[in-house]
């Protein structure tokens, strides 16, 4: 056993191998320590190997989806090694070997991979959230990835420069990622396979059998990276599945422009889909989610992580939105429908992954059936937006499958097909005949027992069924030896303590009618399962447009249910890069405010409207310039203020606006935005690693250099993870060159006052405060966001809020009073900053220096220097530098 348990776990590689014995997945060696340490269940041990006991452990085969899915939650892969013959089969085996039988052992095969990608089962999975597995590679320069769910069969194309794979990955949220194992770049957590699988002629080959299509060109233009990486893709897939294709659709592309980049840093920092800890409530997603489906709550997942970047797209999402916001009744009534829907898409690709159960084939009919239902209600509505319009055809055309569907399948089917009984009596006439016989001769062995009992006197005679005898007659002991005499009728089969058993030529008659009847109607169920699923199969890809029809719907409307609730409003999309958010609220901190009975203040930002907007702010006298016209809001005050909430209901108010949702804001107008960046100053990033401050600076420098006029960018204290010179002269700059050479539409929240010098210098930048005002010695907090600087720092009133013992606040107060004498004195922290040049002016400079190098080198004919003069030269530039 031990060297075919070997040969398998070759094959295995990384994988934990779940090795069949019986009724159970053993486990062995390291496996089971790993698995046992994992699962909390204890570890034996059996055997010797090599003169050591083998450590061992198990799980029960009816009960390993449960442990499957918490060894893949912790990272782990398995492979299933079942057997693949009887016990009688392998006798059989050895006998035609010529082998002693009882030294034969069970074949067995690695049957599948079981990886967080590649995951079907209802139980592993999670229901409102996709399962993705991506493929990545590099062809020439060029970034393919490959990124399919085969729960519901998506599967998606895209190709971008090396720069951007992280953020297309973070916005993808692959589950599992595989690469090339001799590619550098690699993502660190990727699963590593041949390079071979990832050809871009073998990848399109293999997308052509797959569909089987002579060319791609009917599903799009695929560039090579792509192809490469969906032959990886796919290679993996049949390697996970030991040659088992999973359900895939045809291919789509994503093209990169046709939605907002938003990096993995900018994502944690909105906690877009889960908190910082990892948890769905409490991000943007969990407070905004009113999902009745499943499949909605997983498209909307998708939208959040995918805002759209094209004006027309975002409008029609608003307008379907805005179509059941301004009906609540067809919104109630939509919602109603939508909850009876079971969740077509990951039936329909266990169907076609051959894992499915009678339970799903009664799923895809319902939801069919119900999608049906759902278009004769809508499609009678007049004005009916133009998405809509788009979506109600895929959510018929089902007739003739429902039909049969519903003919075939009792009302609710059971999930194991094995002991039959899902097939609906009228169906198959030859099946109710089976099935008649097995009645009639239950109702004559039911007669039996009365007319034995009668016939014997005996009253406590009992005709039972067990698994190992079949049917028998059971009497009480002592009435055992009337039954033993030979002209009885009854043959002894079995003594018990308490009873003895027989059986009679009638009873035997009558439960062989039963067990051939029966035979026979689970072959014909079973012939009736198959032939079904390949209807569902051979209509897939309608199937799944219907599941995503009805996905499209249930976002649609769940959308408009949160923004009645919350008084949400819908936003204007502009191409200007403006942004204009009057009354603008954060949603996830005002509804945990709500929730403890406070208000929260909205507040307005706009930015970049040179008319002023229709919020027409005050002129600040002195600058003669308005926040609204600005590019960058540089905002000041005391922590706990409010800065950091005013920074990200504003991302986040963009981000849903593109997403195609209502806003929470009383109105909005949003200037379409290309990138969305948000950094917090490293402070408590501790647990990461790397020192705080360099990520916070390495996540800085991405902004500089990939923030366009069309980003919008938030920035949260940069420049607070240093000394204080440093961290104001980092803060200065990046300020200043987010102003000057990204243009970009910016937040800048910071507690250093000598920043408001930076409105002197930079023309589209303005300042901003959140207002505080200390009333009886006491600091009380606005969290209203004002024009102008802010007028001090109130720190120690903060610690004095905070609980910091009143003589530490006293002795503070004492310090800070000569701390500020002196910078009085000096001109404090950024004196001789104003003669300063502005970034810009300095670059420059520089620059022109560089120029006249250029020029003068270029201007050089090398080939008629004398060794001398070259030297002289050299001499000269260095003289000069
Ligand atoms: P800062 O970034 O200025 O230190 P935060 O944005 O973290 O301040 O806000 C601190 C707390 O103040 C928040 O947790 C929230 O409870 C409250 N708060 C912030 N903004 C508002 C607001 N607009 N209305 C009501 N409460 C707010």
């Amino acid at each position: 056993m031990m060297e075919q348990y070997h040969a398998l776990k070759a094959q295995a590689g990384e994988c934990l191998l779940f090795y069949r014995m019986g009724d159970f997945f053993e486990l062995f060696f390291d496996d089971a320590k790993v698995a046992a340490g994992v699962l909390d269940i204890a570890l034996t041990s059996r055997g010797e190997s090599g003169g050591e006991s083998v450590p061992m452990c198990g799980v029960p085969v009816h009960a390993a989806d449960g442990y499957l899915a918490r060894l893949i939650r912790a990272g782990h892969r398995v492979a299933i090694a079942e057997q693949v013959e009887t016990p009688d089969e392998a006798k059989a085996r050895a006998k035609a070997e010529g082998k002693p039988s009882s030294k034969v052992l069970v074949a067995r095969e690695i049957i599948r991979f079981v990886t967080a990608g590649t995951l079907t089962e209802d139980a592993l999975l999670e229901p409102r959230r996709a399962n993705r597995l991506a493929a990545v590679c590099e062809v020439r320069g060029s970034v393919g990835i490959a990124a399919c769910d085969i729960s519901t069969g998506r599967l998606e194309l895209e190709e971008c420069g090396p720069d951007g794979l992280a953020t297309a990955l973070s916005r993808l949220g692959a589950r599992e990622i595989v690469a090339p194992e001799d590619w550098e770049p690699a993502p660190a957590d990727a699963t590593l396979r041949p390079p071979s699988d990832f050809a871009s002629e073998r990848g399109r080959q293999r997308l052509q059998e797959l569909h089987q299509v002579a060319t791609l060109d009917a599903f799009g233009d695929f560039g090579r990276a792509m192809l490469a990486a969906a032959g990886g893709l796919l290679a993996y897939l049949e390697h996970a599945g030991r040659g088992t294709m999973p359900f895939l659709l045809p291919p789509t592309i994503n093209a990169t422009d046709a939605t907002m980049a938003i990096d993995e840093a900018s994502r944690t920092s909105l906690e877009i889909t889960a908190t910082q800890s990892g948890e769905r409530a409490g991000s943007l997603l969990g407070t905004v989610d009113r999902c009745v489906t499943s499949a909605g709550a997983r498209l909307l997942a998708e939208d959040l992580s995918a805002p759209l970047a094209r004006k027309t797209e975002i409008e029609a999402r608003l307008a379907l939105v805005r179509f059941f916001h301004e009906d609540p009744i067809l919104r109630g009534d939509v919602r109603l429908a939508l909850r009876a829907i079971p969740d077509v898409a990951r039936a329909l690709a266990r169907l076609v992954a051959d894992r499915g159960s009678p339970r799903d084939l009664g799923q895809v009919r319902d939801g069919l059936a119900q999608a049906r239902d759902l278009h004769g209600s809508l499609s009678r509505l007049p004005d009916r937006p133009a998405l809509l319009d788009t979506l109600l055809p895929d959510l018929t055309g089902h007739g003739a499958l429902v039909d049969e569907l519903s003919r075939a399948l009792v009302p609710s089917p059971p999930t194991e097909r094995q002991s039959g009984g899902y097939i609906a009596s009228g169906y198959d006439h030859a099946l109710d005949a089976l099935r008649e016989t097995s009645g009639n001769a239950r109702r004559a062995i039911a007669a039996m027992e009365a007319r034995y009992r009668q016939e014997t006197g005996i009253s406590a005679l009992k005709i039972k069924h067990n698994g190992v005898l079949g049917y028998f007659i059971e009497v009480p002991a002592r009435h055992g030896d009337a039954l033993m005499k030979p002209d009885s009728g009854f043959t002894h089969r079995q003594t018990m303590a308490n009873a003895v058993r027989f059986n009679s030529v009638h009873l035997h008659e009558e439960a062989s009618r039963i067990a051939e009847a029966g035979g026979h109607a689970l072959a014909a169920e079973e012939a009736h399962f198959e032939a079904l699923v390949e209807a569902v199969v051979t209509a897939r890809e309608a199937i799944a447009r219907t599941a995503d029809a009805l996905a499209r719907i249930d976002v649609a409307a769940a959308l408009a249910e949160r923004a009645a609730e919350g008084d949400w409003c819908a936003p204007v999309i502009e191409d200007a890069p403006c942004l204009e958010i009057v009354g603008g609220r954060h949603p996830v901190v005002e509804a945990a405010l709500t929730k403890a009975g406070e208000r929260f203040v909205p507040n307005d930002c706009v930015l970049n409207l040179p008319d002023g907007g229709l919020h027409r702010a005050q002129a600040l006298p002195e600058q003669g310039r308005t926040g609204a016209t600005s590019r960058l809001w540089l905002i000041g005050g005391p922590n706990m203020g409010g800065k950091s909430t005013f920074l990200r209901a504003n991302a986040l108010i963009v981000l849903l606006a593109q997403a195609g949702s209502y806003v929470p804001a009383t109105s909005a107008r949003i200037g379409l935005v290309d990138r969305l960046f948000s950094r917090v100053g490293a402070s408590d990033n501790l647990a990461r690693g790397r020192s705080t401050f360099m990520v916070e600076m390495v996540e800085t420098a991405t902004i500089l250099a990939q923030a366009t006029t069309r980003s919008f960018v938030i920035l949260d204290e940069v420049g607070r993870g240093t000394s204080t010179y440093d961290g104001l002269a980092l803060a200065w700059a990046v300020a200043e060159a987010i102003h000057e050479k990204n243009r970009s539409r910016c937040l800048f929240a910071t507690h250093y006052h000598e920043l408001a010098r930076l409105a002197e210098s930079c023309d589209a930048l303005s300042l901003h405060h959140v207002r505080a005002r200390e009333w009886r010695g006491d600091l009380v907090l606005l969290h209203e966001v004002a024009e102008g600087p802010a007028d001090r720092s109130y720190g120690l009133a903060v610690a004095k809020l905070a609980g910091v013992p009143g003589a530490v606040i006293d002795r503070a107060s004492t310090i800070l009073a000569k701390l500020e004498k002196g910078r009085e004195e000096t001109g404090g922290l950024a004196s001789g900053l104003g003669d300063l040049p502005l970034f810009s002016a300095a670059a420059q400079a520089q620059q022109e220096e560089c120029d006249t190098l250029r020029d003068r080198l270029s201007g050089l004919d090398i080939d008629a220097l004398s060794p001398r003069e070259a030297l002289d030269l050299l001499y000269d530039l260095k003289r000069e530098a």
